[in-house]
């Protein structure tokens, strides 16, 4: 016999085993609630572990990422201008309508994420790991990718005017409407050419 109580999130009529507070559907929200206030309020973010959630319309500018796991994350209308991050995961995630500007980003991955619409302008990305994304609308210009890759990347409509591309690896990537004016693309290796 289990005695049934109700989940706790406004207006979810949902029954849940007592033990629990709330619904399955819910299990996530309180996380999001609980890692949205931490990121929010702390200016040091080390150590997080927050895979498979969704954020949105959050400001994160000026913040320290350290050692941060967000595998599988979504983020939606999100603000990092001016963070700095180092050794973050956020593989296979899907990031819309945010920005990085002027970020300071060193050996983080992103590898098979979605990104649309997303402002990396003025940044320094050192050895960061895009490889296998699909970006659409993305603008890095004027920023240093030094040693990044885009392998086997899907890139349409993106801006990569005066970058630092030395050591950038586009091998294998799909590219359609990329702006490299006065980039210095013969530093970077490819071995496509762009989809006309
Ligand atoms: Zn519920």
């Amino acid at each position: 016999m289990f005695d049934l109580d109700y989940c706790s999130y406004p207006d979810c009529k949902k029954k849940v085993r007592t033990g629990s507070r709330l619904c399955e559907d819910h299990q996530s929200w309180q996380s999001v609630e609980h890692f949205s206030s931490l990121m929010t309020e702390k200016d040091l973010i080390g150590d997080i572990k927050a895979p498979g959630l969704t954020f949105k319309n959050l400001d994160l500018r000026n913040k320290r990422f350290i050692d941060c796991y967000f595998h599988h994350t979504q983020w939606i209308n999100c603000h990092f201008d001016r963070s700095i991050f180092q050794m973050c995961f956020f593989d296979e995630s899907v990031f819309m309508d945010t920005s990085f500007t002027k970020v300071n980003m060193k050996h983080c991955v992103f590898t098979d994420s979605v990104m649309t619409n997303i402002d990396w302008h003025g940044s320094d990305l050192i050895s960061v790991n895009l490889n296998n994304i699909h970006a659409v609308n993305n603008n890095f210009s004027e920023s240093d990718l030094y040693y990044s890759r885009f392998i086997a990347a899907y890139l349409k409509d993106v801006k990569m005017i005066d970058c630092n591309l030395k050591r950038v690896d586009f091998s294998a990537s799909q590219r359609k409407g990329v702006n490299f004016k006065y980039s210095n693309t013969a530093e970077a290796y490819f071995d496509t050419e762009e989809i006309q």
